[in-house]
């Protein structure tokens, strides 16, 4: 049986947020058994500062993934999730100096490099999955979003884009726990945009301390960034971490396959309340219970196949 995991020690981080431009000041400390991922506002004064990391919480999806409990606010959250599913990380406590997670690099990779230097550690209650037993799917417009049995966890991704910059890459992929590394593979992949779209952006107030330093900048030309790409396939594979991170909200690990095309935060969160909504579509299982073939009838099956 897997057992749930932690880090060892607390460690911090110092960045600003992508979206607010704002700095912000994190720190990672070990969570209890059984407590999840729980994001603290410590500049918050008041006895409610927390929120837990979990789909139902989910305020806002415009431009990347934000909770809310009340009036306690974290935005920007999918990365830091995406990094603590792919390294196996149950419990979890993240305080935060101000109200967006810093956007790093702008991928999952600074992440990942924080936890291991903090350590991990097994703790003593078995590690919980969230196994999925029938097919799920969310549409909107020509978008979808899916989840269906499999006995490991793997997710295709589709890009569809009518840009002659992004036509030049790859815009399919697929990865499959069981065969890919995470860290290797997946968890360096920048967020990425075009340059033109930036002004429309922080119109709306997002976006403001995007720079070449958290993103991938493109114009009509190509990439601008000095160093190009760091994977032929960093855009798709961008949108299969930002995946990983929405479904992680789920509370936890998913025994599943995931396939999505043109779906971003806002239908990756609608897929995960899906999920919760319906009973016969998961169960909660500790990986060595999980047994193929043995999924639950489909009792509505097309409740949430449209809109
Ligand atoms: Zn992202």
């Amino acid at each position: 049986m897997l057992k749930q995991r932690t880090i060892r020690e607390p460690v911090h981080a110092i960045g600003i947020g992508v979206h607010s431009g704002a700095k912000v000041r994190m720190t990672l400390r070990p969570g209890e058994i059984n407590s999840g991922i729980n994001f603290i506002r410590s500049d918050l004064g008041g006895a409610q500062n927390r929120v837990p990391a979990l789909a139902d919480y989910v305020a806002d999806t415009t431009l990347s993934t934000s909770i809310a409990d009340g009036a306690v606010h974290v935005a920007t959250v999918e990365h830091l999730m995406s990094a603590l599913w792919g390294l196996g990380i149950d419990n979890l406590l993240i305080e935060l100096s101000a109200e967006e997670v810093p956007i790093m690099d702008g991928s999952a990779a600074p992440f990942i490099k924080m936890i291991n230097s903090a350590g991990i550690v097994e703790q003593s209650a078995p590690k919980q999955f969230l196994r999925i037993t029938r097919e799920i799917k969310v549409t909107q417009g020509d978008a979808f979003a899916l989840l269906r049995p499999y006995q490991g966890f793997k997710a295709g991704y589709t890009f569809v884009t009518d840009h002659h910059v992004y036509d030049q890459y790859p815009k399919q992929a697929s990865i499959d726990f069981a065969t890919t590394s995470y860290v290797d593979d997946v968890s360096a992949a920048r967020s990425f945009g075009l340059i033109d779209e930036l002004p429309q952006a922080q119109a709306i107030n997002k976006c403001l301390g995007s720079s070449l330093d958290n993103a991938v900048g493109i114009d009509d030309d190509g990439v601008i960034n000095e160093d190009g790409l760091r994977y032929q396939d960093e855009f798709v594979k961008h949108k299969l971490l930002d995946v990983i991170g929405d479904l992680f909200l789920l509370g936890r690990p998913i025994l599943g396959e995931f396939i999505g095309h043109m779906s971003g935060h806002a239908l990756n969160n609608k897929l995960a309340r899906a999920v919760l909504r319906c009973d016969d579509a998961w169960e909660a299982v500790g990986y060595s219970l999980a047994k193929p073939g043995s999924c639950k009838p489909i009792l509505h099956p097309e409740a949430f196949s449209a809109g």
